[in-house]
């Protein structure tokens, strides 16, 4: 037996409730690859699985975790044998499949990436969907022609899990960033990570009035978008182009396609959950070799699966800096 957080709807009134409880290997759904769990954490979604579901979850009971860093303990699949070290997120696991907040959990060997060299479980949980969506942020924006002589790079969301990890990798490459925050007590934070220039949310908080403004970022990595998307698109410089990878503030997009039209911007969308792998294997190698550690630990706040009710219910409302690293064990 071992511990997972598990999730159960009440049949009557169709309320969910979390609670840490023992469960058997043969709970577990099917899958080639058994993984001793090390490492977990928190992002916007296991906040909706933990709580009532957001519709992601399809069948309770449930155990959430829609990422996690663990070793190998049985494999039927000829890529991966007891003691490997590995890191799995996206393919909708902690949604339609069982995830990471368990000591153990069975998935398909296709779902996995080997541990990239001078990354070990925690660090890999330090970083998350949050940094690896992050990192294909940045390795989108590169290969649309972003470089640091073009200019100051903006961050939304910066105080985040995916704005935390993109100040500092984009940081550590040499880019200005400036990050925009809601919570002006961060700023010591973010001006640790990299960030050159804090930006208060107020100042992008408007609907667009005027489409084109000053052409002020070369680049933006976008974990609001809303409102302040549609503001960031009219703020670009000529040619410069605009990650977009979350919806803390809103799944709108308020814009017009001026912005497109006359300075040539590019929106980019960055999905991590169905990446393929060979994007994945690179963007977990370019995170061990471009995200500096010690700016890493400096986001690192630690829990444990019995504090996961509460972070869940954080994250959904924006309080959560930096990221969690749920240690499962
Ligand atoms: P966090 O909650 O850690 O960060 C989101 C940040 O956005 C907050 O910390 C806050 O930053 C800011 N924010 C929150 N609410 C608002 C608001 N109403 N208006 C403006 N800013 C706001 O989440 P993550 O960093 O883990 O994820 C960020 C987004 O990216 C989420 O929407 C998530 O679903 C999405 N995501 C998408 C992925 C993909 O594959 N495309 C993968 C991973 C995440 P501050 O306090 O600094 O203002």
């Amino acid at each position: 037996m071992f511990k997972a957080l598990v999730v159960e709807k009440d049949a009557e009134t169709g309320k969910t409730s979390a609670a840490v409880k023992q469960i058997g290997v043969e709970d577990l759904p099917a899958g080639e690859v058994l993984v001793a769990v090390d490492y977990s954490t928190v992002n916007y979604k296991d906040g909706l699985c933990v709580g009532p579901g957001g519709g992601l979850v399809r069948n309770y009971p449930h155990v959430p975790g829609i990422d996690f860093a663990g070793v190998v303990e049985e494999s039927s699949d000829a890529r991966y044998k007891p003691g490997d070290k590995v890191v799995l997120t996206g393919w909708r696991v902690g949604e339609a499949h069982w995830g990471g907040y368990a000591q153990k959990a069975r998935v398909k060997a296709d779902w996995l990436v080997p541990l990239p060299e001078g990354l070990d479980t925690r660090q890999a949980m330090a970083v998350g969907t949050a940094g690896f969506t992050a990192m294909l942020a940045v390795m989108a924006l590169e290969d649309h022609g972003l470089t640091p002589e073009k200019g100051e790079v903006l961050v939304t969301g910066a105080a985040g899990g995916v704005g935390s990890v993109a100040t500092a990798i984009l940081a550590k490459l040499g880019y200005q960033v400036a990050g925009v925050t809601g919570r002006p007590e961060t700023e010591d934070y973010l001006k640790g990570l990299g960030a050159t220039r804090i930006v208060a949310r107020e100042e992008l908080a408007e609907t667009v009035k005027r489409p084109l403004e000053a052409e002020t970022w070369a680049g933006c990595v976008d974990a609001v978008g809303g409102a302040m998307l549609a503001r960031v698109l009219g703020q670009m410089k000529y040619g410069g182009s605009v990650a977009a990878v979350g919806l803390a503030g809103g799944a709108g997009l308020p814009a017009t396609v001026v912005p497109f039209l006359l300075r040539g911007v590019n929106l980019l969308g960055i999905d991590s959950v169905m990446q393929p792998y060979d994007n994945r294997v690179r963007a977990w190698a370019r995170i061990a070799r471009d995200l500096p550690m010690d700016k890493l630990e400096a986001m690192v706040q630690p829990a444990t699966l019995e504090d996961l009710p509460q972070l869940g219910a954080d994250i959904l409302k924006g309080q959560v800096k930096g990221r969690v690293v749920v240690d499962v064990n």
